[in-house]
């Protein structure tokens, strides 16, 4: 697979092009034409296996498809992690690949300013990057709202676990409509995560890294 293959825009190629990636990882070619087709998907995939680009992508023609469909406030894709450096590691991926689109990214996490979190999602964005109880947090204090979230990512969910967000993870799945697609990556396929996937996602597609 090149990533010709994912049938890209020319923006979003010339993006990757700079990004001097001269092919798609494993967990690339295979993760990405199943998020480009809508389906939910597991993947198993460490750091280092280019899994954030194998959501992100798709996400971003996710989301220029869905603005098309539906006015409203509020993000379309919501992607959940762990801690505040994977999230603002992740929040500056979606940055130098959504601006090709002109879209917008914020970043909220627990330790940061609340309020300066609260001012950033006010002022509107595409794409939320959170921890879990800090999402939470803003939705309750009703500083954004997940209405219109269409795509759902939750990333390292062993290690939320393992940090003791389930709760929050669930609270987070259960809030956003059900006609969502939904990701989940892991780095391992604990029972705990099989039983979340079960939970939380519809028919979806496994893949290895
Ligand atoms: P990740 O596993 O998503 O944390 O990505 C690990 C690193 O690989 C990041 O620094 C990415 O910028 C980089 N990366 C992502 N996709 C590719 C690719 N196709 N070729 C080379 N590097 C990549």
């Amino acid at each position: 697979t090149s990533f010709a293959h994912f049938s890209f825009d020319e923006q979003l190629m010339n993006q990757i092009r700079k990004s001097e990636y001269t092919q798609p990882t494993p967990i690339q070619c295979q993760g990405v034409p199943i998020a480009l087709s809508g389906r939910d998907m597991i993947g198993i995939a460490k750091t280092g296996s280019g899994k954030t680009a194998a959501f992100i992508w798709p996400m971003l023609v996710h989301i220029m498809d869905q603005k098309e469909l539906e006015q409203g406030e509020g993000p379309i894709a919501v992607i959940v992690c762990p801690t505040r450096e994977l999230c603002q590691q992740i929040h500056a991926e979606c940055k130098r690949f959504g601006k090709v689109y002109g879209l917008r990214s914020v970043a909220v996490y627990g330790g940061g300013s609340m309020w300066e979190q609260a001012k950033a999602l006010q002022d509107g964005a595409e794409i939320v990057v959170c921890t879990p109880g800090r999402l939470i947090d803003h939705v309750k204090k009703k500083a954004t709202s997940l209405q219109r979230v269409t795509y759902l990512v939750f990333d390292e969910a062993d290690r939320m676990f393992d940090m003791g967000f389930e709760y929050q993870v669930r609270s987070i799945a259960s809030h956003v409509r059900p006609d969502r697609q939904t990701l989940l990556f892991s780095a391992t396929f604990r029972k705990k995560i099989e039983k979340l996937a079960r939970d939380i996602l519809i028919d979806p597609i496994r893949v290895v890294q």
